[in-house]
This record gives C-alpha cells, structure tokens and sequence, in this order.
C-alpha cells in the first residue's frame, strides 16, 4: 500500500459516473494520486448503482473483497458512494451496522461530506462541511483519469416523476435544478481545464429550471450558453423523459452549432396498458409522433432509447407491441433492461414479478437482435461516407476513438489528430454499433 493513494471503482450511470469522478477530482486536489489497483491504494472509493438487483450484487461481491483488504491494511480508508448509500438522513446507521469497514457513507451528488472528511483529515477548517442531498458537488480542481476531452455535468439533481419500477427518486431525493449561472460557471471552468463535450445530464433533463420559479432559465438556453462557451466544441444533453421535450428545445438542437442532434429518450415499453402500469404519462403513439416531429425538424438526430422486458404482468402480445413500436420507430440504440424488482418502489410493493427469467432472457434477446438487424442497415448507407468527429482519446496502438454528432462510436486509423481535435472521416467499416474511418 503506497501512501496518499486512492483507486476509484464506480458502476452505473452517467449520474454515479460524474459523482465518483468528482470525488476522485477532490481526492486529487488533496494530493492523492491515482493507485492502479485498489491493493496498492490508501483510500479506495467506490461509486455505487442499485437501479437493477444485478448491479447491488456487484457491489455486494466487490465490498467482499474490499472488506479482505481492510481486513489487511487497517489504516486504509474506505469511501461507499452513490445510490447504494441513498439521501435520507439516517440510511447510513443500517449501513454501518452492516458494512463496518467502511469509514465513509457518501449519499448521491454529495461530495460535500468527502470535502468534510478531507478537511478534518488535513485539519483544517471544512469548506462543505454538513453539504449533503441537495448541494451541488464542488468542482474538481483537477480531473481524474486523464478524461478531459469529454466531462459529464449534473445540472438537474434527483426526481420527482416515481415511475412504478424505479428506485432513483428513493435514492437520489426530489427533482431540484442547479441555478444557470452555477452550471455556467463550472461549465466555463471545465472548458478552461480542456474539456472539449460537455454532457449535461439530469433524470429528466428536459424539466432543467421548471423547479427554479417564475423566469428561470430553461433548457434550450442553458444549452445555447454552454455551446458558446470559448473552447466548448459540443454539447449534448441527457436524458429526455418523451413528456417534457417542447419545440423549443427542438429549435435550439436544430440552429446551434456545437448543439449535437441526439436525444436519449427512454420508451420502457409499446403496450399502452404496460406504460400506464409503469406510471410513464403518455402512449405509444404519442412517442411515435415525438420522434417524427424531433426527425422533421432535425434530419439525421441520433435518438437512443431504453426498454424494460418482463414487467409485471407484460404478456407475450404486449411485449411484441415493443417489438413492433421498435420496428415504427427505428431508434439508433436501444439499451434493453430486464425488469427486476427494486425496494419501495410501487411494482415492487403492489404487483408480483411474474415473467420468469427465461422469458425475460428471451425478450431481450429478441429486441437486441432485431436492434443489431436494423442498424446493420440503417448504418449500411453511410459506408464511404464523411463524418464529423471529436476526438476523445488514442486507443493503444494509435487508433484515435471519437464520436459522430449522432453519436455512434468511430475508431479512426492513420491519424496523428490529438484527443479535443474536431477531424473529417471517412468511414471504410459502417457496422452496427461503430465505425471504423480513416481522415478524409
Ligand atoms: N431517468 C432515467 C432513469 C435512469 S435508469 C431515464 O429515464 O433513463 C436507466 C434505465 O434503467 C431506465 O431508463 C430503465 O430502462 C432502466 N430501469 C430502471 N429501473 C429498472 C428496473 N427496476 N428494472 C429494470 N430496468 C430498470
């Protein structure tokens, strides 16, 4: 074990992701450098995800073999943090009871009490001191793990909307905006430290201020101004609930430069009977004219989507109405979830989860490998084709990895473009979920 160490270990989402890389970013301000492996570390951080039962059993196995090295190196410090830990005052006295060789219960986008802790270690006086749920996570005064082309931005903390199977509202608090000018501010403080794409993210991200009162900032604006940020080449914003996306938002993805077209907008599911169980707020075929008025105003938008399979009670006829509004819709990924269980929630406590495994299994294998037949095609067409992309790093072996403005990962060969550059391919390889080009 080296001193003033740390090893970052963090699943989940894009939220978990920008919380654990501001944690690691504060644990390098306080002089810590980054151990390659977590028996080597002093300090081992651990973001944590429980939106599915698979990935608590990720953290349960992991914290097994963290507790082995506790158990060997006492003097290590032990930081639990994200949605595993949860908001609620008082959720850490289970924990600790359970977990005893953690030192430190971090809740979700409160690195305030890492702030704290630091403080106290150093002695001195803590900035952050008691800053928890609700606080904005101070910014890094230096960025974690060399990713500084790309930084994901947390600008809407929490929700409030309680899908019937989601766990996040009882994790990560109610809905609550950070003001403009905060997000701004560090917006314009990550460019000047070389990020180059911004991702400002939020469960709905498309509800950005609508908690702020009468005249604040929304989210087509607060776009605009971060895209025009001196060294901000792109900006990207997710994830979009189909309810909150107005035309304005539409407007300011179709005139701003640096504005990617590209909308996450999760569907969950193409029955109507399913989506009303899941709380959701709208139908399939409100969905489908969403797409078609984002493809009308924005030709060539990227739109990703999410699935659920195996919802309570979803029957075979209703999971092919997914497979068909899949069909209808043509979406340019679809991440697939197979539903699973989660405490408090209103599925978990009021419907029994009653698709067996196998079925669930099978539905996902369906939906993936008609997605994998439908972008084989879709993406077929842009063989030979030019892109626009930015690069993000260089692979081992010089291969420069970026994205197009829709978002499909490209592994560029033959070029000497360095990570932040904007180049021009062209692409030789147009598979179903990369390309592979080489400069134009
Ligand atoms: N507000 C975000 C939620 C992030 S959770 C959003 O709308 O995308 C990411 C995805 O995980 C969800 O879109 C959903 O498809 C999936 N998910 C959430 N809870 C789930 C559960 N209990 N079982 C299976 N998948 C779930």
């Amino acid at each position: 074990m080296k001193a003033h160490t740390y090893h970052l270990w963090t699943i989940g989402c894009q939220m978990n992701e920008a919380d654990a890389w501001r944690a690691a970013a504060m644990l390098e301000a306080a002089g810590y450098r980054p151990a390659g492996h977590a028996r080597d570390a002093e300090f081992l951080l651990l973001g944590t995800c429980v939106v599915r039962q698979q990935a608590e059993d990720k953290i349960l196995s992991r914290l097994k073999y963290v507790e082995e090295l506790k158990r060997a190196e006492p003097s290590r410090t032990v930081a639990l943090m994200g949605c595993f830990v949860g908001f609620r005052a008082g959720a850490e006295d289970g924990l600790r009871a359970r977990f005893p060789y953690v030192d430190l219960f971090v809740p979700p986008s409160a690195t305030g009490q890492l702030a704290s802790w630091l403080a106290a270690r150093a002695g001195g006086p803590a900035e952050n001191a008691g800053a928890c749920g609700g606080e904005p996570p101070p910014l890094p005064d230096s960025l974690a793990g060399g990713r500084t082309v790309r930084a994901h931005l947390p600008v809407v903390l929490g929700c409030s909307h309680a899908c019937a199977y989601c766990i996040i509202p009882y994790r990560r608090g109610p809905e609550r905006s950070r003001p403009a000018a905060e997000v701004l501010a560090e917006a314009r403080a990550l460019a000047d430290r070389g990020v180059r794409e911004l991702v400002l993210l939020g469960q709905i991200i498309d509800r950005y201020g609508l908690d702020l009162g009468p005249g604040a900032m929304l989210l087509p604006e607060l776009l605009r101004n971060a895209a025009a940020i001196p060294g901000v080449r792109r900006v990207r914003f997710l994830t979009s609930h189909p309810n909150w996306i107005t035309d304005d938002l539409l407007e300011a993805v179709a005139d701003t430069p640096g504005l990617m077209p590209y909308f996450e907008i999760p569907v969950q599911a193409g029955s109507d009977a399913v989506l009303a169980a899941m709380r959701r707020g709208y139908t399939a075929a409100r969905y489908e004219e969403l797409v078609a008025r984002i493809r009308a105003r924005i030709p060539g938008a990227g739109i990703s989507t999410d699935l659920i399979v195996g919802f309570p009670g979803e029957t075979e006829a209703q999971f092919e109405e997914s497979l068909a509004l899949m069909r209808r819709v043509d979406p340019d990924m679809i991440r697939v979830a197979k539903y699973s269980p989660r405490p408090q929630t209103l599925s978990a406590r009021t419907m029994p989860d009653d698709v067996p495994p196998e079925e669930k299994e099978r539905r996902r294998v369906a939906i993936e490998t008609q997605l994998r037949a439908m972008l084989e095609a879709k993406h077929a067409p842009r063989l030979g084709g030019t892109e626009e992309i930015l690069v993000e790093r260089i692979e081992p072996g010089g291969r420069r990895h970026g994205r197009t403005p829709d978002s499909i990962p490209v592994f560029v060969d033959g070029s000497d473009a360095r990570p932040g550059d904007l180049i021009r391919t062209k692409t030789v390889w147009a598979g179903p979920f990369s390309f592979i080009a080489v400069p134009a």
